[in-house]
């Protein structure tokens, strides 16, 4: 076993799996109060430690305590705790502590202390991921948490037959207030707005901040009447409202409600999004400071406009069962993060951090999803493990492993998310140690790009010899298959470059020369091929990367398979959408989607949330988001 031969990895990995333990626990929905509850409840196991608390903090410093561990004492209540884990919101603002009380000794186990220190870590990490979910204004839930929990209402109620309300909340003549008063009275208005929304709500819903000064409420299992008194109800209380500003002054604002509901205004997230706008429109023309209702005159405008949208799209031919309405792009880290100059070769999105990897100073930058460097290592050379010469691709596993093809070395390299070197799986060495590129099994000749497989198999694209080779997560080789070159292209040698999960534990390799995409299945079989040569869509020309889309299942009909989606650049610069199987989808053309700028994508992740990660062919800006809505 690896645990007896590798002191280094075995203490690592011991550690990791106690936070494994308690990741389990969370079910991987790292929720903080599933966090909070799932580490208290397990405390004893973990730890000698006595009475803990995790506590919420306010903004005036008092403490509420929300959490105690089992054996907490009332004996702990007024005693200081003996130490205090401070966890941190996105702006350094102390948001949480977790406290340990001990009657019994005044000072901790180095064990105990290393354990609470990776609890503090987790909570942290649950905290940020539910930062990320909301405005940080209103603390109400982000425009993007707002969209996929619409969706995955309903979802569930389809089946089910469930009503789903929803509005949409926008105040009235709100450009008047930040005229007269200025933006700071506007935001205090806006947050005692959404305070009184949430309380109204409480636990009835889903309160959003969809945008400037427009809120959302998503009302699961509640029908139209039930709805339009909520909204009443809502409406009656804010104008009743008497929101203090700093001169010891008051001021009134009103709002405006349009409510549609699921199944009877629409039967999908965005159509029933277009019923509330339209009903909020309808309540503005009339007058505003009222509640109107999405009905069937609405309804006829909505579907004549929704016809024409159709006869349009049906002219330009696309696909009826993929059901993206908007595309949009933005970026998410610019080139003015680095102090260095970068070439972005990879991107992996894990655990709401972005790893890039720069080929050209061989390092790796990890970022959280608000754009903050986390942390930094490698560098370009020779000789130790850290350094690397030209690494191609990065991927990480489910305990944070960061592997990394170094095709310069022709090694694969893993680091432990601080960047210590951890794992070298290489080509045997010459005498002079530099790497003599295998040709034999477990060594690599160009190691180019490499995955995870859900059964936490590393699958390497060796690019010169045309191969995969798979190995367990310790870097135990386990087998190799070929690369078969296209049925009847007898012209081209496979250049295979790129590889990404099927969904069902198989892969697809990338072999740009031919064009095509070769599907294995989880036996290691080249089962099909696709891509045919061409620019036009459906076709592929200068593919640069692939990658396996998780969130099919909310952007295809139901009967749906799986979705890859191929990176294109040169002759066109444009994502597409294929099924596992090959049928095109969609096609989403990058150049230009702004007036001045082509995006030309040389790489592409998908993340777990559906949003698409690309990385630009060297360019100004270094990462860009695209989502689909
Ligand atoms: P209407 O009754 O038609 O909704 O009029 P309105 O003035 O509220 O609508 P409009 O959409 O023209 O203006 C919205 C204003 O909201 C414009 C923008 O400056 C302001 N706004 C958006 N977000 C914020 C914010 O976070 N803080 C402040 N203070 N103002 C905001
Ligand atoms: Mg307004
Ligand atoms: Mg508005």
């Amino acid at each position: 076993m690896i645990y007896d031969t590798h002191p280094d990895l075995a203490s690592w990995t011991r550690t990791h799996t106690v936070v494994n333990e308690i990741l389990n626990m969370i079910n991987f929905d790292f929720e903080f109060e599933k966090a909070v509850d799932a580490i208290l409840a397990n405390i004893e196991k973990y730890t000698n430690c006595r009475g803990i608390t995790v506590s919420e903090v306010d903004f005036s410093l008092s403490k509420k305590v929300i959490a105690r561990s089992p054996q907490f004492k009332e004996e702990y209540e007024n005693k200081d705790p003996l130490l205090s884990y401070p966890i941190t919101l996105i702006n350094n603002r102390v948001s949480h502590t977790l406290d340990v009380y001990n009657l019994e000794a005044n000072t901790m186990p180095k064990k105990d202390a290393e354990t609470l220190n990776l609890f503090r870590e987790l909570l942290q990490q649950a905290v940020n991921k539910e930062a990320t979910k909301r405005d940080p204004l209103t603390g109400l839930y982000s425009r993007a948490y707002f969209d996929s929990q619409l969706q995955t209402e309903i979802i569930n109620a389809k089946p089910i037959n469930r009503a789903i309300a929803l509005l949409m909340i926008d105040i009235d003549h709100f450009k008047k207030v930040n005229d007269t008063y200025g933006h700071p009275v506007g935001d205090v208005v806006l947050e005692k707005v959404a305070t009184v929304l949430k309380a109204v709500i409480d636990k009835k819903g889903f309160v959003s901040r969809y945008g400037g000064e427009e809120l959302t409420v998503i009302l699961p299992g509640i029908g139209k009447d039930e709805a339009i008194n909520i909204s009443e109800e809502i409406r009656s209380y804010i104008s009743n409202l008497q929101i203090p500003i700093n001169s010891g002054k008051n001021i009134k604002v009103t709002v405006s409600i349009g409510v549609s509901a699921f199944p009877e205004d629409a039967e999908e997230a965005y159509e029933l999004l277009k019923a509330s706008d339209e009903a909020l429109y309808s309540a503005k023309n009339s007058g505003r400071n009222r509640v109107v209702a999405f009905s069937g005159t609405e309804r006829a405008g909505l579907r004549k406009r929704e016809e024409k949208v159709a006869v349009e799209e049906r002219q330009t031919a696309p696909p009826p069962r993929f059901m993206i309405v908007k595309v949009e792009i933005s970026p998410v880290l610019k080139d003015t993060m680095f102090d260095e100059p970068v070439n972005i070769k990879d991107v992996h999105i894990s655990n709401n951090n972005i790893f890039l990897l720069d080929s050209l100073q061989s390092r790796v930058y990890i970022f959280n999803l608000s754009g903050e460097l986390i942390n930094t290592f490698g560098k370009k050379g020779e000789g130790t493990s850290e350094n690397m010469i030209e690494p191609t691709s990065i991927s990480v596993d489910r305990e944070g492993w960061i592997w990394i093809t170094d095709s310069g070395n022709h090694a694969v390299k893993v680091f432990d998310p601080l960047g210590k070197s951890i794992l070298t799986i290489s080509a045997t060495i010459d005498e002079e140690g530099k790497p003599i590129p295998g040709t034999g099994k477990g060594c690599f000749n160009l190691p180019y790009s490499l995955m995870i497989s859900d059964r936490d198999e590393v699958i390497v694209v060796e690019r010169m010899n045309r191969r995969v080779q798979i190995f367990d997560r310790m870097g135990n080789f386990k087998t190799w298959t070929n690369i078969p070159q296209k049925m009847g292209s007898d012209l081209h040698r496979p250049d295979p470059v790129d590889i990404c999960p099927d969904g069902y534990s198989g892969y697809l390799v990338l072999d740009t020369i031919n064009s095509s995409l070769i599907h294995f299945s989880a036996e290691n079989e080249a089962i099909n091929f696709f891509g045919e040569f061409g620019s036009d869509e459906g076709k592929l020309v200068c593919v640069s990367a692939i990658s396996y889309y998780p969130k099919w299942r909310d952007i295809l009909s139901k009967d749906a398979k799986p979705i890859i989606v191929t990176a294109e650049m040169g002759d066109v610069n444009r994502i597409q959408f294929f099924t596992t199987e090959g049928d095109f989808i969609k096609s989403i053309d990058l150049s230009p989607f702004t007036e001045d700028t082509t995006i030309r994508p040389a790489n592409i992740f998908c993340s777990d949330d559906g949003g698409i990660y690309i990385v630009p062919q060297l360019g100004s800006t270094i990462l860009y988001l695209l989502k689909i809505k």
